[in-house]
C-alpha cells in the first residue's frame, strides 16, 4: 500500500521485491500495526518522507529462508558516530533513518532491514498481539521511564500506547488515571477494565493530585491542563511525534520546578528492555485485525478513535 503524496488514499500496488543491501535482511511481513506516526505523515504534518512511500514501522516478520520471527521498529538506523550516538541517545542520531518515513515500512508483503536494528520478539505472543509492542508498547516505555517513580501517573489519550502502558505501570506498583475524549465512555471503561483506579474525560480534574504524567493524544492543550493535574516537581511527558500548538499559560502551572518534556523515538535498548518485560507483566495487546489492503480504512478508524487497543495489517 503506498503513499504518493500526502493527504491522497494509499494506493495498493504491485512492486519489485525488495533487495537487501549489505547487512540487511529480507522479511516476509507476517503483521504491521498501524501507528499515530503514520497518520500525521499521511497528512503532511511530518512532512519529509521519501515518497512514494511504504509507511508501516510495527513490523513482525519471518525472515525469508529461515525459520526466525522478527520486529522491525521506528529507528531504522544510525551513523553510530555523531555525539548523540556515543552518548547513548541513538534515538536522537542526527543521521538517524526511520522506518515507513526515510525506508520502505511495513504496509506490504516484503520488507528489508538493516539487520542490526530489529528486535528479537518473545515467543509468547502470536504476530498480530507482538506488532503493537514494537511502537506503542516502546515509546510508552521510553515516556513511562521518564516518569520516574511516580505513583499517581496520569495518562491523557487512551489508545494503542496508554493500553499497553497502563498494565506496565500497574506491574510496577503505580495508580494509573485514564483521560479520554470527553464523554468517550467506552474509552473509559476500557481504561478500568486494564487496571485504571479512575478515568475520565480530559475536560475533567483527577480524583488527586498526579505525581507525573504522560500525553499521548497529540493535543496541544493537554500541556497545561496536565500541568494543573500535576504536583510540584511533577512532570508531564509528551510521548508524541507531533502535537497541535501549545496555547499560551500562566507561568504559574510550570512553577514548582514541574517539568515538561518530550520523547523522541526509541533506542535498540528501549526494545531489548521492553521485550523482554512485556511477557513478564504479561501486556495482553487489544488489537482489531485489518487486511493490508483495507489501510485506509484502518487509518480512518485510527483517526476518528474507534480503534479499541491497536490496529494492526495483516498480508
Ligand atoms: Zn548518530
Ligand atoms: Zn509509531
Amino acid at each position: 500500500m503506498v503513499l504518493e503524496e500526502a493527504r491522497r488514499p494509499l494506493r495498493p500496488a504491485e512492486l519489485p521485491d525488495p533487495e537487501p543491501g549489505a547487512g540487511e535482511l529480507l522479511l516476509r511481513v507476517l503483521a504491521c500495526a498501524v501507528c499515530r506516526t503514520d497518520l500525521h505523515i499521511f497528512d503532511g504534518e511530518l512532512d519529509r518522507p521519501k515518497l512514494p512511500l511504504v509507511l508501516g514501522h510495527q513490523i513482525v516478520a519471518e525472515v525469508v529462508g529461515e525459520d526466525r520471527r522478527v520486529g522491525v521498529p521506528w529507528l531504522g538506523s544510525t551513523d553510530g558516530e555523531c555525539r548523540y550516538c556515543i552518548a547513548g541517545l541513538e534515538n536522537l542520531c542526527d543521521a538517524a533513518q526511520f522506518t515507513g518515513y526515510d525506508r520502505d515500512g511495513g504496509y506490504a508483503e516484503l520488507a528489508v532491514a538493516d539487520e542490526r536494528f530489529c528486535l528479537e520478539l518473545p515467543a509468547e505472543y502470536a504476530a498480530e498481539e507482538a506488532a503493537p509492542l514494537l511502537c506503542a508498547g516502546l515509546i510508552g516505555y521510553r515516556a513511562l521511564r521518564f516518569a520516574g517513580d511516580a505513583e499517581a501517573l496520569g495518562l491523557y489519550g487512551f489508545g494503542s500506547s496508554a493500553h499497553i502502558i497502563a498494565q506496565v505501570a500497574r506491574h510496577e506498583g503505580r495508580r494509573v488515571f485514564a483521560f479520554t475524549r470527553p464523554g468517550d465512555d467506552e474509552g473509559q471503561a476500557f481504561a478500568r477494565s486494564l487496571g485504571a483506579e479512575w478515568a475520565g474525560g480530559s475536560d475533567e480534574a483527577p480524583p488527586e493530585e498526579l505525581d507525573a504524567a504522560i500525553i499521548f493524544a497529540p493535543v496541544g492543550a493537554l500541556v497545561p491542563i496536565a500541568l494543573n493535574a500535576v504536583r510540584k516537581a511533577g512532570e508531564v511527558v509528551c510521548a508524541g511525534i507531533h502535537m497541535s500548538d501549545i496555547p499560551s499559560f500562566p507561568y504559574e502551572l510550570l512553577w514548582g520546578e514541574r517539568v515538561v518534556r518530550s520523547v523522541a523515538n526509541l533506542t535498540r535498548r528501549d526494545g531489548e528492555e521492553f521485550l523482554a518485560l512485556a511477557p513478564q507483566v504479561p501486556v495482553r495487546t487489544e488489537v482489531e485485525t485489518f487486511r493490508l489492503e483495507d489501510a485506509n480504512e484502518a487509518l480512518e478508524q485510527l483517526r476518528s478513535g474507534k480503534i479499541r487497543g491497536s490496529a494492526v495489517l495483516v498480508p
